[in-house]
């Protein structure tokens, strides 16, 4: 079984509110269709889940009522984008089903602390193939929180013991510079110590919103449990249909190396 996090730079256009990329979408459907891997596949949130979550505050927790339909419409705007996903994959013959994390899901502190995994496990052993996606929580915490599709990714790679955790985003890999503000180094092989060298030694390491380290981080926690992760850009074409095959490709491997 394979972990397909597809992020949501790559599934939608991230400056621009509610865009979808539906070509994008449409083409890695049919990438995913031809593989025929058992699979479950989660997307990030683009420019669906997080405009509106950052203007109520959501991932901070609950403060005030009124952030009651901010929750709700990011929810919402997470539904609508899983719609999009869900039909492509649907249309192009794959057998798939929305499955909605805030109905499964209690973090603590923004990590998973609840997961019912007897629905997601039933599907699988039936040959669905469940589609989930970073969604507004609740938390034991918080209230409530985002819980992002890295961290549900990794999790569920763990919990179901997938084979292979694949990060598809819209660059090769992890660099040693952030390749949109510099040139940079793809790094093959990423383990704990050369993120540690990478937060050190160059600020320019990684983008303000954390989002290629907290993925690493992420990533690193299911290559510590023996899943095999990459990281790769799923924005080349035929690239997703290779790595569900278990064939070569451009990336960045993340192992994690107790000895590192
Ligand atoms: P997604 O939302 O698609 O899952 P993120 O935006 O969270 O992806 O992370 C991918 C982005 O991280 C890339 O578009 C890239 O610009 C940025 N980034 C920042 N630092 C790095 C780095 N050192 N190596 C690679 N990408 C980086």
């Amino acid at each position: 079984m394979i972990v397909l996090k597809l992020g949501g730079s790559v599934i939608t256009v991230k400056d621009k509110p509610m865009t979808p990329r539906p070509e994008a979408i449409r083409r890695l459907a049919g990438e995913i269709a031809e593989a025929g891997a058992k699979l479950i596949l989660i997307h990030g949130g683009g420019s669906y889940g997080h405009p509106v979550a950052s203007r109520y505050g959501i991932a901070g927790g609950y403060r005030s009522e009124n952030q009651l339909r901010g929750f709700a419409e990011t929810h919402q705007a997470m539904v609508k984008l899983n719609t999009l996903i869900v039909e492509a994959l649907i249309e192009a013959g794959v057998p798939a089903i929305g499955v909605p994390p805030s109905s499964l899901i209690i973090t603590t502190d923004g990590r998973i602390t609840k997961l019912e995994l007897q629905v997601i496990r039933g599907m699988l052993e039936m040959g669905l193939t469940p589609v989930l996606y970073g969604d507004a929580v609740l938390d034991t915490r918080r209230g409530f929180t985002i819980l992002s599709g890295d961290q549900l990714a990794s999790r569920l790679a763990v919990e179901l013991g997938a084979e292979r955790l694949i990060y598809g985003v819209d660059v090769d890999g992890v660099y040693t510079k952030d390749p949109k503000r510099g040139r940079g180094k793809l790094l093959e092989r990423v383990t704990p110590s050369t993120l540690k060298e990478l937060e050190t030694a160059s600020p320019t390491a990684f983008d303000v919103t954390g989002g290629m380290k907290g993925k690493v981080e992420e990533a690193l926690r299911a290559a510590e449990m023996g899943v095999e992760v990459v990281i790769l850009n799923a924005m080349r074409e035929g690239i997703i249909l290779k790595a569900l095959r278990g064939e070569a490709v451009r990336g960045s491997w993340v192992v994690f190396d107790a000895d590192d």
